[in-house]
């Protein structure tokens, strides 16, 4: 089978492998698409420090079951979505029903070989169905997967005012969970235009300018309440601090991004607030399950995010232009030639 190897940073390179066989327990998947994100992008460029080379990227992987492995009760032809995020099923985590934030947790394409090649074995509990599924809907499961773990964290109720920082991929998935329990929800970006979308096309209730003074702008939106909950989307550190003093008192903060960098915060403000400060890490096969469902059923919205697609024949030329700053990249699928 053909793959498409990350040689060292900045080099892409079709290579044959043996076709995977399906041991006991697995599921051996066709691929069908392979959505791009910014993971991807920054261990091609180089910027991911733990990453190894040679490696096979990609770990936003939908496909159909061609052959299971004994054991396995799945019909060969099921749409499936790979949840990517494998535990090991014995640290304190994982005996903790929390196999998201693993001590061992082996992510497809970042620890091991990814899907950027025609087919992958994964053990089956690895995988959701996905009949129905358009490929708009496909592009965002792990993203709004993500949005959803973080949403469930934070156990947003009706009387929440939720601002979620970051209108990517990820913020709207945790708008649209946050919309479902019945919050009220705010959305905050440096681009205008983007919360502009977020406005449009998801209905929130209030857009703030992260540029502008953030402070003030909330003030007017919750009558000097301010949120109760704010999810932060941005991997800006400045952001991520500014939750801290621009949160209700009673509130609670849930950081999904990830800096290498210290947060700092003034510990009065924390405490004054009673701060209840939540960690969101990858995301639980109940999360792709929620996500999965909403997709089938309507309630969530996946238009508007893909900007760029190519076919695997022709991906390598077209990845390098999607890393390229103005590139203007919400979200690019891969789509195998015979999908
Ligand atoms: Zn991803
Ligand atoms: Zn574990």
């Amino acid at each position: 089978m053909r793959a498409v190897v990350c040689v060292e940073p900045g080099v892409l390179e079709y290579k044959e492998f043996e076709k995977p066989e399906p041991k006991a327990g697995e599921v051996l998947v066709k691929i069908k698409s392979i959505g791009v994100c910014g993971t991807d992008i920054h261990a091609f460029g180089g910027n991911q420090p733990f990453f190894e080379y040679p490696r096979v990227l990609g770990h936003e992987l939908a496909g159909v079951v061609e052959k299971v492995g004994e054991g396995v009760d799945l019909a060969s032809g099921k749409s499936v979505y790979i949840i990517p995020y494998i535990s090991c099923g014995t640290c304190i985590a994982c005996r903790n029903d929390k196999g998201n934030c693993c001590t061992n947790i082996e992510v497809i394409g970042v620890h091991r070989d990814g899907g950027m090649c025609e087919y992958i074995c994964v053990p089956v509990k690895y995988v959701v169905h996905t009949e129905g599924l358009s490929f708009n809907d496909l592009a965002v499961v792990e993203c709004f997967s993500i949005g959803a773990h973080a949403v469930r964290r934070a156990e947003i109720k009706e009387t929440d005012t939720v601002l979620v920082m970051g209108s990517g991929p990820i913020g709207i998935g945790a708008i649209q969970f946050s919309q479902m329990s019945g919050a009220k929800v705010l959305v905050s970006d440096i681009d205008q235009a983007k919360t502009k979308f977020c406005l449009e096309n998801y209905g929130v209730d209030g857009t703030v300018n992260a540029l502008g003074d953030v402070t003030q702008q909330l003030s007017e939106l919750t009558n000097g309440e301010f949120p109760t909950v704010i999810i932060d989307c941005t991997g800006n550190v400045k952001a991520m601090e500014s939750a801290i003093t621009n949160l209700a008192h009673g509130g609670k903060i849930v950081y999904v991004s990830v800096v290498k960098a210290n947060i700092c915060f003034n510990d009065p403000e924390f405490h004054k607030r009673e701060t209840t400060l939540l960690g969101s890490r990858n995301a639980t096969k109940e999360d792709f399950e929620n996500v999965v469902n909403g997709l089938k059923d309507g309630t969530l919205k996946s238009n508007g995010f893909i900007t760029h697609t190519a076919q695997f024949s022709k991906m390598v030329e077209s990845f390098e232009t999607w890393t390229k700053p103005g590139s203007g990249v919400i979200k690019a699928v891969i789509e195998m030639d015979d999908a």
